[in-house]
């Protein structure tokens, strides 16, 4: 099989419904896609027919790797997963922070592309060259943890690398997470399209060596840009405080979504950050080994009614989802609802954004499924979440209602009010940033091809409302200091220029994290460069950024999403109910419309349909016929 220095050179197929195995070399046009969530979404678009239906035996599910899938890279500790997302019908990726996507490589897979459904559970087993079918049954039920011990346990190798899904992967909940050691690579049903597979466990063993360009020159600079990372004022503070580190802050410049999105700041943040430092961080960790900035947290609840065992969790995303979002003032229930999360195979936002939801619905007296009453879905009950996720991976009752996310629940409910509270965008629930704290988020939130995620939207945000550019001016990014968050106006080409440059990482397979502490493109073209000999730029990286962008856009409209589906939902863009900003009439967003037609100007999109210009598609080297013009 040819060989491309920094790749292992194959693209790997399972069938498991047939229990074949396909050897294929990488794609020809590998530079113009690179790797990861870029090489998904060209093999996705080529080899799965428009509009299957996610969980259809045939359709795709890709585990991917990049050319910077090595511990020495910062960051480098990244796998991708892609597929169709049952929750949304669009674009699905999610990075899962671990050793996995290095083994994979070592194993001698760059891509794992599995197809089919298994006749009954299974686990796959990639041992270096050989791959194994093996049986899941005494996995049924288990939790990710205990999948993750039977599974090292049957091929008697206690540092097997084992990814999980839970019971609610089983159960086709469409925002089932894939663990790993508490890991997710959540948001967008993947856990869900793996138990439509009946595929359980991914277990993986690699011992080889991926052959490099310049191994010396590799080392060297990826040791340059670690030692820069080291000095960057950032890498402290997210070694010190993680994710949460930003909790308060949030909540003082408008950008905490609180009570089901009815406002945008909630004024306990301080101390909910507070309590969470005090009483459950035991210790900062990296998720795979060689992180240096190791943002990851060991958290646990001592004692009392939420008590629970040192696991990896205590995420921002997770905290604020079990707290704001609901009004639960318990931080102790907020890290027992998020372990139960992790420990069942359930996506921790989109879980607290289902309860607030209900506790809106419950509220304002809407009729739901009989123990809904018996939990005590009211705002502020933490003690309600736990038992509620539980139901939401077992699809009981009220649990089942939201197991479809919540926009498919206020259909359900047969009320159109009801969608008035299921907060989501392109049907992925709303994360824990706001855009009536920074306005260019609501683009980035309106256009992202996963919908409201907090991924790629969040580093504009970071932009006009923490002042970051992330090395970005010389290709044109404006000056963040002279940016009011309030203003609308005159952010197109920024939000552009941060989405191609925050695709990169997912491109690439690494951590976006290290370009919060100065990793800059011209740093990743360096590692690159010396990885796979191609003599390439910071300049080339974001053009293929842009590339990737384009072609997730085109993915969703062959899905049949259209200009309408980059619409904000009202909440979001309405004045706050409450808090410190509830008379501010600047978090508004006022002219929405308006700033997606400069955006769509900035990208070389029709104005009207924002279907990419056949200029933008010969620029970017993309087909025409992905239009469906
Ligand atoms: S910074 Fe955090 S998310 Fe990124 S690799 Fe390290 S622990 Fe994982």
């Amino acid at each position: 099989m040819e060989k491309t220095s920094g790749y292992a050179g194959c693209e790997l197929w399972v069938d498991l419904a047939r229990k074949t195995v396909t050897k294929h070399p990488l794609r020809k046009d590998l530079r113009g896609c690179i790797g990861g969530a870029g090489y998904a979404v060209r093999c996705i678009l080529e080899h799965q027919p428009a509009r299957p239906d996610p969980f259809h035996p045939e359709s795709l599910l890709l585990f991917a790797t990049g050319p910077l899938t090595d511990s020495r890279v910062p960051g480098g500790g990244s796998l991708e997963i892609c597929c169709t997302s049952p929750l949304t019908g669009a674009w699905g990726e999610s990075r899962m922070g671990c050793d996995a996507g290095i083994t994979l490589r070592k194993a001698g897979v760059d891509v794992l592309v599995v197809t089919g459904a298994a006749a009954e559970p299974c686990v796959l087993f990639l041992d270096d060259g050989k791959v194994s079918f093996l049986s899941g049954a005494a996995l049924l039920g288990k939790t990710t943890l205990e999948k993750e011990r039977l599974v090292a346990e049957m091929v008697e190798d206690p540092s097997l690398l084992v990814l999980s899904i839970g019971p609610a992967g089983e159960n086709l909940v469409r925002f089932a997470s894939v663990m790993h050691r508490h890991r997710a690579a959540g948001r967008i049903g993947l856990g869900a399209v793996m138990g439509a597979k009946k595929l359980l466990a991914l277990a993986v063993r690699g011992t080889g060596i991926v052959p490099l360009a310049d191994s010396e020159a590799f080392r060297e600079t990826a040791r340059r840009v670690h030692q820069k990372v080291l000095q960057h004022p950032m890498a402290k503070e997210f070694r010190r405080a993680g994710t949460m580190g930003g909790y308060a802050w949030s909540d003082a410049s408008g950008d905490l979504p609180t009570k089901n999105w009815r406002s945008n700041s909630w004024g306990k943040g301080e101390a909910i950050f507070r309590h969470f430092m005090e009483e459950n961080l035991v210790a900062s960790r990296g998720c795979y080994r060689g992180c240096t900035l190791q943002c990851g947290r060991r958290v646990a609840v001592a004692s009392g009614p939420f008590a629970t065992p040192e696991h990896d969790g205590g995420e921002y995303e997770s905290v604020a989802a079990f707290t704001a979002f609901v009004t639960n003032e318990n931080v102790d229930a907020a890290v027992h609802a998020s372990w139960l999360c992790n420990e069942l195979g359930v996506d921790t936002i989109s879980a607290g954004g289902a309860a607030a939801f209900l506790m809106e619905c419950a509220e304002r007296g809407m009729s739901l499924p009989e123990d809904a009453r018996s939990l005590g879905l009211a705002w502020g009950n933490g003690a309600a979440l736990a038992p509620l996720v539980r139901k939401i991976a077992f699809r009981e009752g009220v649990g089942d209602l939201v197991a479809d996310g919540v926009c498919r629940a206020a259909e359900r409910l047969g009320r159109p009010e009801a969608l008035a509270w299921a907060v989501a965008g392109k049907g992925l629930e709303g994360p824990a940033h706001d855009p009536r704290g920074g306005k260019v988020l609501a683009l980035t939130y309106g256009t992202n091809p996963r919908g409201m995620c907090h991924i790629h939207p969040v580093e504009a945000k970071a932009w006009d409302g923490d002042k970051l550019d992330f090395g970005l001016r010389r290709f044109g990014l404006p000056d963040p200091e002279g940016i009011s968050p309030w203003q609308e106006r005159g952010k197109g080409l920024a939000a552009r220029l941060l989405q191609d440059a925050g695709t990169l990482p997912e491109i690439l397979c690494t951590c976006k994290f290290y370009m919060y502490a100065g990793v800059t493109l011209d740093d990743y073209a360096a590692m690159l460069a010396a990885a796979t000999g191609w003599d390439v730029s910071g300049e080339e990286l974001l053009e293929t950024g842009e590339r990737i962008f384009t072609l997730q856009r085109l993915f969703n409209r062959r899905e049949g999403f259209a200009a309408g589906d980059d619409a904000l939902h009202p909440r979001v863009r309405a004045m706050p109910e409450f808090g410190r900003y509830a008379d501010d009439p600047r978090c508004a967003v006022a002219d929405y419309e308006e700033m997606l037609r400069e955006y769509y100007a900035a990208r070389g999109w029709d104005p009207e349909t924002g279907i990419p210009e056949a200029e933008t598609l010969r620029r970017l080297t993309l087909p025409s016929d992905l239009t469906g013009a």
